[in-house]
């Protein structure tokens, strides 16, 4: 099992995350692999915090037993844009591949310009890049405020027109200035989305277009914002109303999209009640989510493939398939509480 989305701050942020109880937490639900995206504090963007995070995470990979990639971070600069490229060839797959974004999120990482972006892709292309390059697809001129009174303004405050023209973007840039690798959306939330990706892939791009759905976007909705706690569900791109949410988990259902991930990212209840962080946890419900994917009656080897062999694929590279993972994940049986990180003896994983 490969979870390509966690977010695991530490350093400046270890109190909403580190890599070691993140990893850790990833190893209880099963998880062979995750890949780990670049907008922590300081951010992975140049090649020596990158090597700096490689050495963090090597510390705890062998006594965790867990295989740790990460996204290294793009920015507006060109010299930039040619260092990340080139700690990629240097470093893979401890460098799994890169990351946009193309809308602010946590971390203010958004290179929200067009010509910014346009800029990127011509980078890429230059420089032959043909990795994998994660997408955050929101278009910044389409988000609005949100209401913490009514937390389900989230979801109109990041409507859905908001990813489905920032992917119009994307695949449009990428197409013009010959990118020639893997474009991924992240979290695809939309299902209009989906039809962008097809008539994309109708016109025999030249480069792979592939998507991801998170286990919030399939389960929960911007209804669910409006019950006790809702305000808790706030993460972006939003929770959809149910309408949408129904054809996310039957387009997962399908097989219509390439993997599931989790976009794994706690914060702090103070950061989430008054500072109001976008972000949920994600890896402790994994296991669960398997479970119901597969009483929904997803065949197994098309979960096999949404969890570890299309990620493996489109990565280039392959995981060690530890035996106990799958049946450990499947099996329900927490040696900690997934809703505080608690042990059964009190201790927390943290410490
Ligand atoms: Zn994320």
């Amino acid at each position: 099992l490969i979870d390509p989305h966690v977010h695991l701050r530490d350093w400046d942020q270890a109190d909403q995350e580190t890599v070691r109880h993140g990893l850790q937490v990833a190893r209880w639900a099963g998880l062979d692999a995750v890949f780990e995206m670049p907008n922590t504090s300081p951010p992975l963007t140049s090649r020596a915090t990158i090597e700096r995070r490689i050495a963090l995470a090597d510390r705890v990979c062998g006594e965790i037993g867990i295989t740790h990639g990460l996204y290294a971070g793009l920015t507006s600069s060109p010299d930039q844009v040619r260092e990340v490229v080139e700690a990629h060839a240097d470093l893979y797959p401890r460098v799994v591949g890169l990351k946009l974004f193309a809308g602010h999120s946590t971390g203010h990482m958004g290179i929200v310009d067009l010509e910014d972006q346009r800029s990127i892709y011509r980078q890429l292309a230059r420089a032959g890049y043909r990795g994998v390059l994660a997408v955050h697809a929101e278009k910044e001129s389409h988000l609005g405020t949100w209401d913490p009174a009514r937390p389900s303004s989230h979801a109109r405050a990041r409507p859905p027109e908001a990813e489905v023209a920032s992917v119009e973007d994307q695949v449009r840039l990428a197409e013009e200035e010959g990118f020639c690798g893997v474009l991924h959306i992240a979290h695809l939330s939309v299902p209009r989305t989906l039809g962008v990706m097809r008539e994309a892939r109708g016109r025999r791009i030249p480069f792979r277009i592939t998507c991801g759905i998170t286990p919030h976007h399939a389960l929960l909705t911007a209804e669910d914002m409006d019950r006790p706690g809702g305000a808790l569900l706030k993460v972006n791109p939003p929770l959809r109303p149910r309408c949408l949410q129904v054809q996310l988990l039957a387009a997962l259902l399908d097989g219509e999209v390439d993997w599931i991930e989790t976009d794994h990212a706690p914060h702090a209840l103070e950061a989430k009640t008054t500072g109001h962080a976008s972000g949920v946890p994600g890896l402790p419900f994994y296991p669960s989510f398997l479970r119901i994917l597969l009483a929904r009656g997803l065949h197994p080897s098309t979960l096999d493939d949404l969890t570890h062999g299309n990620v493996e694929r489109v990565f280039g590279f392959s995981v060690p398939r530890r035996a106990h993972a799958g049946p450990r994940a499947l099996s329900g049986e927490y040696p900690f509480d997934p809703f505080s990180g608690v042990h059964e003896d009190g201790s927390c994983p943290t410490a």
